[in-house]
Order: C-alpha cells, then sequence, then structure tokens
C-alpha cells in the first residue's frame, strides 16, 4: 500500500539533490506536490523528472513574499497541506576571520530565517495528522573549519522543530528534524572552483565517515518519507541523523 495517498506536499529546493529525491519519492508514493526554487530551467527538469502530480513554484525562500506565493498556489489548487519538507539551503565555505555581515545575512536569510517562515507559513493550511521535516545537518553537532555560520544556521533548525513540535502537537501535526552527513548532491561543487577539487572534498568526506562511503540523495528521501510518513507516527521533535555514523562512532 502506498504510504502517502492523498497527501498534499510542499518542498522547497525541490529541484535539486536531496529535495528532488524525496518530491520523487513523495509521488510515488500517492502525493501530490508542490517544489519550490528560484531557477526555471531547473525547476523544468526536475517536473520532469517527477513525471506527474508536481505543480513548480518558481520563488526565493528568502523573500517572504515568495512564499505567500507558494502557499497561494497550494490553496488554490488542492485547498489544504499535508506535508512540508524544508529542503532548500546552500553552504558558502568562508573562515570565521573572513566571514562578512552580508555573508552572515545571506546563509542565516536563506537557511534558519527561510525554512523558520516556510514552516510558519505553512501551519494555516495544515490538516490534522500533518508532518513537517527541516533538512538540518550533521554539521549542526561538528566544528568544522569554515562552516560556522551554515552549522550554526542548521543548529537553528534543530533548535526550531522542538518548538514547532511543542507549539503544533495540539492540532495533530509532528516536526521533525533530519541530519544528513555528507550527501552526493551540487551542493558539495557549489562549494569548489574545479571539479577535482570537488572529488576531493567528496574523498576526504568519505575517508572521515565510518561507512565509508558519502550518502546518496536517495537514502535521505527514504529518511525524510519515514518522517514525513505515519511510519513515524511516535515520533515528534527528534533530530534522525541519517550520517553514515560520522557524529555517533
Ligand atoms: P542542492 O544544492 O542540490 O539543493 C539545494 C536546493 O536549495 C537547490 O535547488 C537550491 O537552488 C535551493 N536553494 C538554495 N537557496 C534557496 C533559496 N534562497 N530559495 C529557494 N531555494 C533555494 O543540495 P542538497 O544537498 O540537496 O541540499 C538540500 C539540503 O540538505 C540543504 O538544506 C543542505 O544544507 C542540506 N544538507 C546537505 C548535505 C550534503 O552533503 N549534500 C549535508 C547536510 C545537509
Amino acid at each position: 500500500m502506498s504510504k502517502l495517498n492523498n497527501k498534499v506536499a510542499v518542498v522547497t529546493g525541490g529541484s535539486s539533490g536531496i529535495g528532488l529525491a524525496a518530491a520523487k519519492r513523495f509521488v510515488e508514493e500517492g502525493a501530490y506536490v508542490f517544489i519550490m526554487g528560484r531557477r526555471a530551467d531547473e525547476l523544468a527538469k526536475a517536473k520532469a523528472v517527477i513525471g506527474k502530480n508536481v505543480t513548480t513554484v518558481q520563488g526565493d525562500v528568502a523573500k517572504l513574499e515568495d512564499l505567500d506565493r507558494l502557499y497561494a498556489a497550494v490553496k488554490a489548487e488542492k485547498g489544504a497541506l499535508d506535508i512540508v519538507v524544508a529542503s532548500a539551503g546552500f553552504v558558502e565555505r568562508m573562515a570565521g576571520e573572513q566571514v562578512t555581515p552580508e555573508h552572515f545575512d545571506k546563509t542565516f536569510g536563506t537557511n534558519a530565517r527561510g525554512a523558520y517562515f516556510t514552516v510558519q507559513k505553512a501551519v494555516p493550511l495544515m490538516r490534522k495528522g500533518g508532518s513537517i521535516v527541516l533538512v538540518s545537518s550533521a554539521l549542526h553537532l561538528k566544528g568544522l573549519p569554515e562552516h560556522g555560520t551554515y552549522a550554526a544556521t542548521k543548529a537553528a533548525l534543530r533548535s526550531f522543530v522542538r518548538t514547532w513540535a511543542a507549539e503544533l502537537k495540539d492540532r495533530g501535526i509532528r516536526v521533525n528534524n533530519l541530519s544528513p552527513g555528507a550527501i552526493d548532491t551540487p551542493i558539495i561543487a557549489g562549494q569548489f572552483k574545479t571539479a577535482g577539487e570537488a572529488d576531493a572534498a567528496k574523498a576526504f568526506f568519505a575517508s572521515i565517515t565510518p561507512l565509508g562511503r558519502i550518502g546518496q540523495s536517495d537514502e535521505m528521501a527514504k529518511a525524510i518519507l519515514f518522517l514525513a510518513s505515519d511510519d513515524s507516527s511516535y515520533s515528534t521533535g527528534i533530530d534522525l541523523v541519517a550520517d553514515g555514523g560520522i557524529t555517533q562512532l
């Protein structure tokens, strides 16, 4: 039996990487998905990959008016919402001594503030039995050089989840965090100037991961499906760490 029959889902950052893999799995499990991303060409490609039961909304999670447009589209087309996955995010590597106020605000504006308002603006549309998943990072548990602002935004998500879970429990909505380790998506290459540097970074992450490899987007999609579906019906406020053991062993 499909796990998400007749469910309506929003996935931000749904045109690439973990978000795209989750959106695809959701549709395979019977859901209708709305994916939001900034680039029209990437959204069109993602729509073709997902194949059916998908609406694309072009927008930036750092802009609250774009989030309003996203949820206006959900309301107009489907009337209500069951699942929200906040996967939009980015990394700009920068040593602490080099961090500028602009870098700080951009990182927090997208990764933390963007995810926060993605949830806040979804809540009025959400039905009882709903599930919200924030895509954080195992880095919120680590002190990796050049990732100070990024890791702190992801620690903020882990904290947001606890409070949202408490605030929404009486409405029958669960809220959980996913903390991926190093996953093979475009976000890694985006941090380096050359493909060679990106490959070296992937090899480095594999070498420090107890399972001996970096993860795949679909492995995160399966974890997100668990949190989004009734399979996790007794979990709220948790941090599901899916990191090949990097923070645990
Ligand atoms: P990705 O780059 O493939 O996907 C991220 C998506 O978010 C992209 O489509 C990007 O365009 C979108 N995005 C970025 N800023 C946005 C904005 N302001 N508004 C709307 N969309 C925006 O990378 P991914 O690995 O799939 O990343 C998904 C999430 O997983 C991110 O939040 C990331 O921090 C987190 N994460 C990734 C890894 C990893 O190693 N890949 C590890 C831990 C956590």
